[in-house]
């Protein structure tokens, strides 16, 4: 059993994290009388009420059975409530797990869930394509191939909805449920105020807020940084998180909250104080950065999500699509605009040799404008393929944030196999 509370002091408090910290063991703590956490994908947290578990989250469908287990290893107890901090299939393709194991559970979730779940029915292979490529740059192909459904078909919906708050009463304890609007429209968070027991989901993963996705749906970042104040506001002692490590200690969970939320606000203030004055999208971009002493908190370190995509979020929350450039209004395709830079700059292999440099420079920003236009001005030209596939290779491992990481990838993958078709 590991002692995470420990671990996680000492990184918050020497803001050091030498150490993972989002670790995905299966494994179960106990963190306190009744308390334990199995650090998964997500993590499942068990709060033992005597009578019944009640735990947030489910889990991955390719983690669900291994943390099942762990909580059978842990007590004979049934789960009777499954709570769901939100519909992410990380925190709820594990449910069918659970329910081959616990046949009297309530299923606890926000009303938009359903509307989620349906959702992903509908648009399930691009769901399937788009978490394929964010964590392909990382774990390979993850989720093509061997699993179709991008949430099992068996996916438990909630039995018992919650809409702005709701208490739910296992034994001798009453858990209080508040929905906010954050990474998700449909989550929830709790507080067991006899305890002081705070359950986050996703509004704490141990990294800068996934408020900026840029393959997925609207994020909320003035909400979530509501929510994690009201969080603060109540005093919490013991911090359960569904991604990263639980925390102790009122203090610490209060500064924790805050400088989460104050980063968040402070994005939205410079992007709509610039909106406001009539800047452009991509002056707002280049313009608008967290500081770094404020990135290198082993809290709100860009390894997943990062700031830059949390500024186009905003963009998006209060414009339209356009950015403000007249000719990405009604823009000529893509390829045609490459084929007259090439043509006017001498040939795409010009445009590629030059990117190569900018590469080399560390200009990767410019360097893959120009590997792209050169790309589609010669789709099926193997030497330039392979060129840009060395640019985007170069250009994954000198970014940070995972999905960052996967784009870019998935871009290099594109090119090698146009450069080195297979049989
Ligand atoms: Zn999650």
């Amino acid at each position: 059993m590991a002692d995470l509370l420990a671990l996680s002091t000492r990184v918050i408090d020497s803001g050091v994290a030498d150490e993972p910290v989002n670790r995905i063991t299966n494994e179960l703590s106990e963190l306190d009388d009744g308390l334990a956490i199995v650090e998964s994908f997500s993590h499942s947290i068990l709060v033992d009420a005597g009578e019944g578990l009640v735990a947030f989250d489910a889990s991955h469908a390719r983690t669900g059975a291994d943390v099942v287990a762990a909580i059978g290893g842990w007590t004979s107890t049934p789960v009777t409530h499954l709570v769901y901090t939100h519909g992410h299939a990380d925190h709820v393709g594990g449910s069918p797990d659970f329910a081959a194991a616990y046949d009297r559970m309530e299923v606890v979730g926000h009303r938009n869930v359903d509307e989620r779940f349906d959702r992903y029915a509908y648009t399930n292979d691009w769901n399937v394509r788009i978490n394929a490529r964010q964590f392909g740059g990382v774990r390979g192909d993850f989720g093509m191939g061997e699993t179709p459904e991008f949430i099992p078909s068996t996916t438990l919906r909630p039995s018992h909805v919650v809409d702005d708050h709701d208490t739910v009463t296992v034994g001798d304890h009453t858990i209080e449920l508040h929905h906010a609007r954050g990474e998700t429209d449909d989550h929830l968070w709790g507080w067991i105020p006899e305890r002081k027991w705070l359950f986050t989901g996703d509004f704490v993963i141990w990294n800068f807020p996934n408020a900026g996705n840029p393959q997925k749906v609207q994020r909320y970042p003035i909400e979530w940084a509501a929510a994690l104040r009201a969080m603060a506001a109540r005093g919490p002692e013991l911090l359960l998180p569904a991604h990263g490590l639980p925390i102790e200690g009122r203090e610490r969970i209060s500064r924790v909250l805050v400088e989460i939320a104050s980063a968040l606000e402070y994005l939205v203030e410079e992007v709509v104080d610039m909106m406001n004055a009539g800047e452009v999208l991509d002056t707002i971009v280049h313009s608008v950065h967290v500081p770094d002493d404020v990135l290198a908190k082993p809290y709100l370190r860009p390894l997943y999500d990062e700031p830059e995509f949390v500024v186009r979020n905003i963009w998006r929350q209060f414009g339209g699509w356009w950015d403000g450039a007249p000719s990405r209004l009604k823009p000529a395709p893509d390829r045609a605009l490459a084929a007259e830079l090439a043509e006017l700059a001498g040939g795409a292999n010009v445009l590629v040799d030059r990117a190569m440099q900018l590469s080399e420079l560390g200009d990767f920003r410019l360097a893959c404008h120009l590997a792209d236009l050169a790309g589609w001005a010669v789709p099926t030209d193997a030497g330039v393929h392979a060129s840009r596939a060395v640019i985007y290779r170069a250009r994954r491992a000198a970014e940070t944030s995972l999905m960052a990481k996967g784009i870019f990838a998935g871009a290099a993958r594109e090119s090698e196999a146009i450069a080195a078709p297979q049989p």
